[in-house]
Parts: structure tokens; C-alpha cells; sequence
């Protein structure tokens, strides 16, 4: 019978990918040996299509783009299971919290698009008014992703009971708001920052 191990080598993997998301989580990818015991205790594994050791396994085999592409990533409580329970320590929890930052710039929708769409409102409504504004969040946010009644009902008793407010004052500390962010972009663009 044809000996069919497979050999993880550099070549099969991303290695620039894997690199990034090994800077970013602190953790090795490339130690991982697949005993499965994270995703036996991870408690979002029924909901994610690639549970955790798959989903480092298709790093290793360079398939990083499935996984950008899926939505275990967004599953994940960051509970931090997978990575108390690896015998390798690989912090997976770590690397999961990495592949969603990295996910922010990666080419082709998501299946979970919409949260990365409710990530960025949050950032512009910070950006903005230096401080959450949750009508304009959820105005924009049903306006973007084509759900234009999306909590409709809900609205009117938040506004009764005050948890809703229909105007908003801008954080009075914005400029220093606005100035951490520009340090951020001249971070990003000197890659010194995901
Ligand atoms: S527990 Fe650790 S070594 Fe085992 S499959 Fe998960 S990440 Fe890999
Ligand atoms: S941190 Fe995420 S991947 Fe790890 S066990 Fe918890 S939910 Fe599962």
C-alpha cells in the first residue's frame, strides 16, 4: 500500500500568513500535532463549520483563506478552553483573536460579513462622536446590511425607558480621541500595527 503521510514543510503552508498570525497571538501554529483536544472542549465547536484544530491545521496547510472566509472564527467566546487544555501550548484562543484582526483587511465577504460591518460602524461611531452612539450605530448598521426593519419594534420602548438616546453630544476629549487614532493609521502603515 502507497505510504500516504503527509509532511508539513514550509512549502505548505503560507508561511508569510502563518507568521503574521504567530506575531500577533504570540503562539506557535506550526506546533500544533492535531490531538484534538481543544475542539473536544471548546463549547462554540456545534456552531463553527471548522472546529479549532481544523481550523490551525488549514493554516499549516497554507488554506488560511477558508478560514477568513468562515465563520468559526466569529464563534469563538475567547474562552480560553482550547488553550488551557493543549498539551502544546498553543494559545488557540490567541491565534483566533489574531485571524479575526487579520480578517478586517482580507479580500472577499465573509459568511459573517455582517459582524465585521457592526465592527466598523462601532469604530466610525468612536472615530465621530469620541463615544458610542447607539441610535446612529443601529440606523446605519440596518441601512448597510439591507435589513431595514431589523429591530424596528425595539426602538420606541428602548427610547421610553432612556437606554435609547436620540441625540448625542460629542466626548469633549475628542481631539485626543482623533489623535489616538491617527497614531494608529501611521502605526499600520509602517506595519508596525494589524
Ligand atoms: S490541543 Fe493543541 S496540539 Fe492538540 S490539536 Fe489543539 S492546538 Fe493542536
Ligand atoms: S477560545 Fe474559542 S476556540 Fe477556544 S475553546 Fe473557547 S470558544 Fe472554542
Amino acid at each position: 500500500m502507497k505510504n500516504s503521510k503527509m509532511h508539513l514543510s514550509t512549502e505548505t503552508m503560507n508561511l508569510g500568513f502563518v507568521r503574521k498570525v504567530e506575531a500577533l497571538s504570540g503562539s506557535s501554529v506550526r506546533r500544533c500535532f492535531q490531538c484534538g483536544k481543544c475542539s473536544a472542549g471548546c463549547p462554540m465547536r456545534t456552531f463553527m463549520e471548522h472546529p479549532p484544530n481544523r481550523i490551525v491545521r488549514l493554516l499549516q496547510l497554507g488554506q488560511y483563506e477558508r478560514v477568513l472566509a468562515g465563520r468559526s472564527i466569529w464563534y469563538c467566546a475567547s474562552c480560553e478552553t482550547c488553550s488551557t487544555r493543549c498539551p502544546n501550548k498553543v494559545d488557540l484562543a490567541a491565534i483566533m483573536d489574531a485571524l479575526r484582526k487579520l480578517s478586517w483587511d482580507a479580500d472577499g465577504p465573509s459568511k459573517e460579513s455582517l459582524v465585521q460591518l457592526a465592527n466598523r460602524l462601532f469604530i466610525e461611531n468612536i472615530k465621530t462622536y469620541g463615544r458610542q452612539y447607539e441610535m446612529r450605530l443601529a440606523a446605519a448598521f440596518n441601512l448597510r446590511s439591507g435589513k431595514l426593519l431589523k429591530d424596528f419594534m425595539l426602538g420606541p420602548k428602548l427610547l421610553t425607558k432612556g437606554k435609547l438616546k436620540m441625540f448625542h453630544q460629542k466626548n469633549r476629549n475628542i481631539s485626543e480621541i482623533e489623535r489616538i487614532f491617527s497614531r494608529i493609521e501611521e502605526m499600520r502603515k509602517k506595519g508596525e500595527a494589524p
